[in-house]
């Protein structure tokens, strides 16, 4: 059994995401960011793109699901909370829900914060998370429409996954991360490594997504709301966890 994975270049820094069950070759599109490019990907590999599988409501995730009805007739699964925002849906999804790709089952995580009512989809037995704006390699989503509370309540969520989940987020944000970063903690030796092999992989042009949940734990400010090394750059040692990740949101607003 496995989830086949193809990422692309969408735009001018999102990824394109198409998924496939191997054994049935049922196959899902991860966001809209460019109708045409997807369509073309697609039948490129000869797969039966279907789904149409939302993570919010922004232009460049769900900008495309029109165009994808038409030309392909395919079927709108997406959070129902952003159901307005979206347009016709035919799967409303929630926390918890499961949905199935083929024989592929993925469990829908709230991840409000960017957008109040986004969601990741987590293939638990092939180890994947399609995290959209939620999540980055070393960063998060610009808090659009949630709380600090309500973020990092999210991005707890996701840290709990197991360290070895690979974690596709939607746009090529990590070497302007990586500077940030090491902005707000200069010491930490697993980010100085990470953020060379991010200036290496970029100089040829490479991408840096996917990641992990392990790596990032290490190394994403934006994950450690609870490291004292942290805390005690920020000044907040006795903070909350959301006020540290509020603080550290803030700083990168402005860096
Ligand atoms: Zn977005
Ligand atoms: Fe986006």
């Amino acid at each position: 059994m496995a989830l086949d994975v193809l990422q692309f270049n969408c735009l001018s820094d999102n990824y394109g995401y198409l998924i496939r069950c191997s054994q049935t070759g049922a196959c899902a599109t991860i966001d809209t960011p460019d109708a045409s490019v997807i369509e073309a990907e697609a039948k490129k590999m000869k797969w039966g793109l279907k789904e149409v599988w939302n993570t919010h409501h922004h232009w460049d995730h769900a900008g495309g699901n029109d165009a994808l009805r038409k030309s392909l007739n395919v079927s709108i699964t997406a959070p129902e909370a952003e159901a307005e925002a979206i347009g016709h849906i035919d799967r409303p999804l929630k926390h918890g829900d499961i949905v199935q790709l083929g024989y592929q089952r993925a469990t829908v995580i709230d991840v409000g914060g960017h957008t109040l009512g986004h969601i990741a989809y987590w293939f638990e037995d092939a180890n994947v998370a399609f995290v959209g704006d939620s999540l980055f390699a070393l960063g998060c989503g610009r808090m659009f429409e949630g709380t600090p509370e309500q973020f990092q309540a999210s991005l707890a969520r996701l840290r709990g996954l197991p360290d070895d989940t690979v974690i596709y987020c939607a746009h090529e944000y990590t070497a302007a991360n990586a500077a940030f970063a090491l902005s707000v903690d200069p010491d930490n030796e697993a980010l100085k490594a990470y953020a060379l092999d991010v200036h290496k992989k970029r100089e040829r042009g490479a991408p840096t997504v996917p990641t992990t949940i392990g790596k990032e734990r290490l190394t994403n400010p934006f994950l450690r709301w609870d490291d004292e090394g942290l805390r005690a750059q920020l000044d907040l040692k006795d903070a909350s966890d959301a006020d540290v990740f509020a603080e550290v949101r803030r700083r990168k607003d402005v860096f």
